[in-house]
């Protein structure tokens, strides 16, 4: 089996339409070219049916990135299929990912649908799919809920209508690892034509166990993960794509998989989504947060400065954390300044960074250096406009 593990990026999409997270067109556009160069496989740019603004950005977003996949959501009704489809038109790798309710509880109260319909819709809206596009991904809703034998039909069905990737996700965050890696265990065993197709993962965070569950989906036969910059998303967000991927980075002798991720490209991306958002991660936030690779305790201090890896598995830079490289003083001009801003991806006009400069100086006055943290201070306090939160339909997977 392959090794390669193949990253899909929801922030757009499953992290958008989370409370106080959504960006305006302009934004997803620059954060879509950001997630280029962090090189994910897959941008999941939207649900084109919830709205115009959306449709119009996953169709922007199409025209604007050449490497990278791009991916539009849809359910499996007939107008949701075809605003997808044409959203994806400029696309230079289009996908369609349609998903569909497969646990008995969804079928019962939400869908109020049988499990003959709804394999009927999922068959139906692949076949629509791949009559346009090769790329095709078809998800079960609330899988980690559903009955096993059912998602074995169902995704035998699909993959024989065309699907090339299906996806498995834990959407309400329920599964524990060692139950979810048995489940995807019996799907890669069960399904008769698994060869034709990749298994997806996506995980919700609301026990804490969305990387857990992804690392060990991918132990048992998964070969995509889903996942977002700074693990945003529904609720308690989704599995974070800085977590998995230096998860698996750093675990070489124990897990031989490969990423597409530029990992040095992972704090810029944590920095534009939290300039963006108006909204940083914590403090103690594994990988980016401001304190990942901060040494308080003087023998801590001590064993670093000797050899970093006394008290570090990895290091700042392999994730673009670049912190001592360019000092911040009242001595430095706004050309260092921009270049340490820009370090820290942070990319403003000049008049920005004017008034930047103004308060930057100021503070040099009263400390000697200007550490990364007092400079996203500054800029998380220029940026504190709050947005108001859109309207949105809210989708499911
Ligand atoms: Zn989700």
């Amino acid at each position: 089996m392959d090794n390669h593990i193949k990253i899909f990026d929801t922030t757009l999409r499953d992290g958008e339409q989370s409370p106080g997270y959504s960006m305006n067109k302009p934004e997803k556009l620059r954060l879509a070219l950001q997630l280029e160069k962090l090189g994910v496989d897959v941008i999941e740019a939207g649900f084109p049916i919830a709205s115009d603004g959306d449709y119009e950005t996953v169709k922007e977003i199409g025209k604007i990135i050449k490497k990278s996949t791009v991916a539009a959501l849809c359910r499996t009704r007939d107008v949701d299929l075809e605003r997808a489809v044409a959203a994806v038109q400029h696309a230079a790798k289009p996908r369609i990912h349609t998903f569909i309710a497969t646990s008995d509880i969804h079928l019962k109260y939400k869908l109020q649908q049988t499990r003959e319909q709804v394999l009927e819709s999922a068959v139906r809206a692949v076949e629509y799919a791949k009559s346009h596009y090769d790329d095709v991904e078809f998800s079960a809703e609330d899988a980690s809920r559903s009955d096993p034998d059912f998602l074995i039909e169902i995704f035998t069905a699909v993959i024989e209508a065309g699907a090339t990737t299906i996806n498995v996700p834990d959407t309400v965050g329920y599964a524990l690892p060692w139950e979810y890696a048995d489940l995807i265990k019996t799907l890669n065993e069960n399904i008769p034509n698994i060869h034709k197709a990749v298994i997806s993962v996506h995980c919700h965070n609301d026990l804490g166990l969305a990387v857990a569950n992804s690392l060990m989906a991918v132990q048992n036969g998964a070969r995509q993960i889903e996942c977002t910059v700074n693990g945003i998303g529904e609720r308690a967000g989704n599995a974070s794509l800085e977590e998995v991927v230096m998860a698996i980075e750093t675990r070489k002798n124990i897990m031989n998989y490969t990423t597409s991720i530029n990992t040095k490209e992972i704090f810029p991306s944590s920095q534009m989504l939290s300039q963006i958002t108006g909204k940083g991660v914590q403090p103690n936030k594994a990988i980016v947060g401001e304190n990942a690779f901060a040494h308080e305790a003087g023998i801590h201090q001590h064993g670093v400065l000797k050899n970093p890896l006394t008290y570090e598995i990895m290091t700042p830079e392999s994730v673009g954390l670049t912190c001592n490289k360019i000092v911040i003083g009242k001595h430095s001009g706004r050309f260092a300044l921009c270049k340490k801003l820009e370090e820290l991806g942070y990319f403003l006009e000049k008049e920005d960074l004017n008034r930047v400069y103004v308060k930057v100086t100021q503070l040099a006055d009263e400390k000697k250096v200007v550490e990364d943290h007092d400079l996203v201070s500054i800029l998380a306090l220029m940026n504190n406009t709050p947005k108001k939160p859109s309207q949105k339909l809210a989708s499911g997977g």
